[in-house]
């Protein structure tokens, strides 16, 4: 999962069965129960496939329509709506969008003729608003039920909307309902979908046939149905990125607002291609049948990107394929997704790999997860030549600055930020430094960046990080399954690379409070984190896009376009000021705030002794702040350590010719 920071900040297939989920804690007794559960659940039968039919003709505004007809035998039954949405790592399905909700029974006797149903009352849990109750009455075989999803904001796991007049991004778990205590292998689903005339469609489903609009896929488990969203658009382009014959076959489906935004250039098409072939070098095995790229490119439907076993749904800004600083900001979004078909979906924390949607997840080792996850993906964007080395390097500078100006890390160990996903994706931008926000995803790439390091000069250059991702993430190739791990089995897959005290390193990186950002990756890689008055690419490609300025590691604090601050850093010159975030900058030493106005008051401070004098309005008050600050604009960059041997370097080199 990603989202990002200037808008916002972040599955198989199966004519048959799916590869069964291992389940997270006993699998063999849990499996047992289950089934027993399933047997006995008076309402269900689920021999016969759930028919899902989704209506997508209405998405221009934003109102998806579903139907659904689910064997069932008399009696009471209760039917589940996802609440847990892998990826998301939180109870997130949006409940609060799901609208419309009809029922009625239908059968053989007691109930007329087929078709002529009996509509039935349902009734809501009072306690958990996800599930929903309802008594089939004797004689009926289906319950029909109609729904409507609601799309305007957090259908794709992110801020904004599943669709625009001209495209689309459906989230199978927006539009079902299951029976509850199923294991989500074990129901199957034969769905189809109605798309808006003349739009073309991506996902990981397989298809069994179409007509006009109308596509039906194979039927498939719930598992996977929730793993395979589908995009369609108007303006669509397909893309190959596996050579003719070659398998298993890796696809490029795009829909964005205009066809001109669907304009790759070689260069990007020869990454994309790079990118495929460096991941089967680095993991030596693939777990999917097929691979699908859902890329919806828009200024609407944005700024997310979502993980599945054989595809991602990601979601850049429209201009992404023809504007420097887009590309620039989103260069590791589709490697981050693509690098989780390994670290997240295949091979997964055990407290992540639940048997349901219903079941709450636990997210401590989300520094593995989705740390290792950041490392990968912005590495394998520079081995696949989306980043230059420099750009990279930029990259990693400003992660640094960030994470070691995170006063927050004083009283807050990283594991925390990981367990409270579920609390922190959602929080605004203000005091991020003290509270900390989503840091597993940031501090999770210096800490693989510095196990790499490690075991490179622990072997002195045999072995790398490479070989952990092959044994622990390789195995053999096939179709997707998931594979558990605890921490212990981290530690000894590391061990087995390389002999090192990682149990003691890793505890004391995740577990401990530290003032300093763990910076021993870029020191073992050869560079230092050092700052000057040059701008930072990755941070000016991210201020102009977001229209704000950072002044984050001078003053403290960031601000947006009308001088509102973002963020104040504790202990920073503009927190001793009495500064804090929400509060409006307007003028500087007497004159109105802009970015350039600020920046050359910080260098005319550095020949004077006089404080800055910042006018500020907060809650309709106005008044003037004194910040004694003399040492000018900072920003962050690495800078080569000459007589130590420049393993970074080594580490963006592509592993394929
Ligand atoms: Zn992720």
């Amino acid at each position: 999962m990603r989202s990002y920071r200037w808008t916002g900040w972040p599955r198989l297939i199966s004519a048959g069965r799916v590869a069964p989920r291992p389940l997270a804690y006993c699998p063999i007794t849990l499996a047992i129960l289950l089934t027993l559960m399933l047997s006995l659940l008076p309402g269900t039968v689920l021999a016969q496939a759930i028919q899902l039919h989704v209506d997508l003709t209405d998405a221009p505004r934003n109102i998806y329509h579903a139907h659904l007809r689910i064997p069932v035998k008399p009696g009471a039954t209760t039917l589940v709506f996802p609440k847990w949405i892998p990826g998301n790592h939180r109870p997130s399905g949006p409940i609060g969008a799901l609208t419309g909700i009809k029922m009625q029974a239908l059968g053989q006797r007691g109930m007329g003729q087929r078709g002529t149903g009996q509509p039935l009352a349902w009734e809501r849990d009072p306690l958990d608003m996800y599930a929903f109750h309802v008594t089939v009455p004797p004689g009926a075989d289906e319950l029909q039920v109609s729904l409507d999803a609601i799309t305007t904001k957090d259908s794709a796991g992110s801020g904004g909307p599943a669709a625009s007049s001209n495209l689309l991004d459906l989230n199978w778990n927006a539009v079902v309902l299951y029976p509850q205590g199923a294991n989500s292998d074990a129901v199957e689903f034969a769905p189809s979908v109605t798309l808006p005339a003349n739009w073309k469609f991506g996902t990981a489903l397989p298809v069994a046939r179409t007509d006009a609009n109308q596509v039906e896929f194979a039927p498939t488990s719930l598992t996977t149905l929730i793993d395979s969203p589908l995009i369609a658009g108007l303006f669509y382009r397909r893309i190959e990125l596996t050579k003719p014959g070659e398998t298993p076959v890796h696809v490029m489906d795009l829909v964005a607002d205009s066809e001109a935004e669907l304009a790759m250039k070689p260069e990007d098409l020869a990454a994309y291609r790079k990118l495929v072939a460096e991941t089967g070098a680095l993991f030596g095995a693939r777990h999917y049948r097929q691979y699908h790229f859902l890329y919806t490119l828009s200024d609407v439907v944005g700024g997310h990107g979502l993980e599945h076993h054989e595809s991602n749904d990601s979601a850049a800004a429209g201009r992404t394929l023809l504007d420097d600083d887009l590309h620039l900001v989103y260069a590791d979004l589709i490697p981050h997704e693509f690098a989780h078909s390994w670290n997240g979906k295949y091979r997964r924390p055990a407290g992540l790999a639940t048997p349901n949607y219903q079941e709450p997840m636990v997210g401590d080792l989300l520094w593995v997860y989705e740390g290792l996850t950041q490392y990968l993906g912005t590495v394998l964007a520079a081995r696949s030549g989306l980043w230059t080395p420099a750009q990279y390097r930029e990259a990693l500078a400003r992660t640094a600055a960030e994470l070691d100006h995170r006063t927050g890390r004083n009283w807050r160990p990283l594991e925390d930020t990981a367990r409270s996903v579920q609390i922190l994706r959602m929080m605004g931008p203000q005091w991020q430094s003290w509270r900390r926000g989503l840091d597993y995803y940031p501090e999770g790439e210096l800490i693989w960046l510095e196990v790499d390091a490690t075991i490179r000069q622990q072997t002195h250059g045999q072995r790398s990080l490479n070989d952990f991702c092959r044994s622990f993430h390789g195995g053999e190739s096939g179709p997707p399954k998931v594979v558990p791990y605890t921490f212990d089995d981290v530690v000894h897959a590391l061990n087995e690379v390389a002999p090192y005290d990682w149990a003691t390193l890793l505890r004391e990186r995740v577990a401990a409070t530290s003032t300093r950002a763990p910076l021993g990756g870029i020191e073992r890689g050869g560079w230092k984190l050092v700052y000057n008055d040059h701008a930072n690419a990755l941070t000016q490609a991210d201020e102009k896009l977001g229209k704000s300025s950072d002044f984050s590691y001078s003053l403290g604090f960031n601000a947006g376009e009308n001088g509102e601050f973002h963020d104040v850093i504790v202990g920073s010159p503009a927190y001793a000021a009495g500064l804090g975030p929400g509060m409006k900058l307007i003028a500087v030493n007497g004159r109105k705030y802009s970015p350039p106005v600020l920046h050359a008051a910080l260098k005319a401070a550095q020949s004077s002794a006089d404080p800055i004098e910042l006018l500020v309005e907060n809650a309709q008050y106005i008044k003037t702040y004194s910040v004694s600050y003399h040492d000018g604009n900072r920003n962050p960059h690495l800078e080569r350590v000459s007589d130590q041997p420049d393993l970074l370097s080594d580490i963006l080199k592509p592993l394929t010719k």
